[in-house]
């Protein structure tokens, strides 16, 4: 056994996939008789398993060979798998870095995982040596770092440093990746014990169409496809995804334009006096602390606004989304009328 197979839970590493007879039948044109289908319609036929085309796409587009691509139902669907893969329901653990994607707790919570928070440090980047003390448990199978890390909008420097240092599975999150220039994706030789998340339903725009990528070994990616549901991608989905990632300059041309409206936006509202601080984004919104979070979203969905209220997580913060230079007016304005 390799030292990645012994981080697999057992019953996954012996489980028998679900397969399907067309696997292995090469040809396109046949009689199908084999999935209990209606013979007939458009959309009769189940979709291709192991999304093919879409990954082949992928590949050219990021320089990463088809084999080290896993595309589901939205990188929420990957976050999922992770925890099935590597963490025995209560049993083994999970750590993140707080405050992060709510999603890690929510799917380590579905999978009776215990997750450790480690909390960022003042600039909302990794403390390494307090990341290395809880490290130290050994129970300890998956650690999820997002970057840049959603709601604070700043990338993890120290990213590199934690795959390098812990002998298990790390996940990065990239969902927001396209508005900065950093990514790991070209680092998966490196590092076997990586798994880089990505998702079409930002820069690329297609939130509704639910797909989402893990990037890993070979391995690791085997294993993504042997417990996913047979189909995890709709042909409608599909089919729309492919149409959409030929448009490479739409996907560019929009990927600048928020770029430059988050620039414009943050400048702006700098200058609102209910405004305290707006941290710097790498990602398609921005972290804004106010004098008070809880009145000023109530304030806001009055008018007809809708942003988060990420006061929990960080103190009178507020977390806003880059929207159309209209939006963004729009939200200036409303921010403008409130008072406290
Ligand atoms: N990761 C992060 C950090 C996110 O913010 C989100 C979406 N809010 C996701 C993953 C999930 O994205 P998807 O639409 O691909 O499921």
């Amino acid at each position: 056994m390799n030292s990645i197979e012994k981080m697999v839970r057992p019953n996954i590493l012996t489980l028998q996939a679900y397969s399907s007879a067309r696997e292995e039948f090469t040809g396109s044109e046949g009689i199908f008789l084999d999935a209990n289908e209606n013979p007939f319609g458009e959309l009769n036929r189940y979709p291709d398993p192991l999304q093919k085309e879409l990954k082949q796409r992928l590949s050219v587009i990021k320089g990463v060979p088809p084999q080290n691509i896993f595309t589901g139902n939205g990188s929420d669907e990957a976050i999922d798998l992770c925890f099935r893969i590597f963490c025995e329901p209560g049993k083994d653990k999970a750590l993140t870095f707080t405050p992060t994607y709510g999603m890690y707790e929510v799917s380590a919570t579905i999978n009776n995982t215990q997750l450790i928070k480690v909390p960022l440090n003042n600039d909302f980047q990794i403390d390494k040596n307090k990341a290395l003390l809880a490290l130290e448990d050994e129970s300890i199978k998956l650690v999820f770092i997002c970057s840049p890390n959603n709601p604070t909008g700043n990338c993890l420097d120290a990213a590199e440093f934690i795959i390098q240092n812990f002998k298990s599975i790390v996940v990065v999150d990239e969902a927001y990746a396209d508005f900065c220039s950093t990514t790991l994706v070209n680092k998966l030789q490196e590092y076997p014990n990586l798994i880089v998340l990505q998702t079409l339903s930002k820069a690329w725009g297609l939130a509704a169409a639910r797909v989402g990528i893990a990037y890993a070994s070979p391995f690791i990616i085997s294993l993504f496809n042997k417990i996913k549901p047979p189909y995890n991608i709709s042909k409608l989905n599909y089919t729309a995804v492919i149409k959409a990632l030929e448009n490479t300059d739409n996907y560019e041309s929009q990927k600048k334009l928020l770029i430059e409206e988050r620039q414009k936006l943050s400048e702006a509202l700098s200058q609102i006096p209910i405004v305290k601080k707006v941290y710097p984004s790498q990602a398609n919104f921005l972290l804004v602390e106010v004098n008070d979070a809880n009145s000023v979203y109530q304030n806001l969905i009055q008018q007809g606004i809708i942003i988060r209220n990420r006061n929990k997580e960080v103190k009178n913060c507020i977390r806003i989304s880059i929207g159309t230079p209209q939006e963004n007016k729009a939200l200036l304005t409303a921010l403008q009328n409130i008072s406290v």
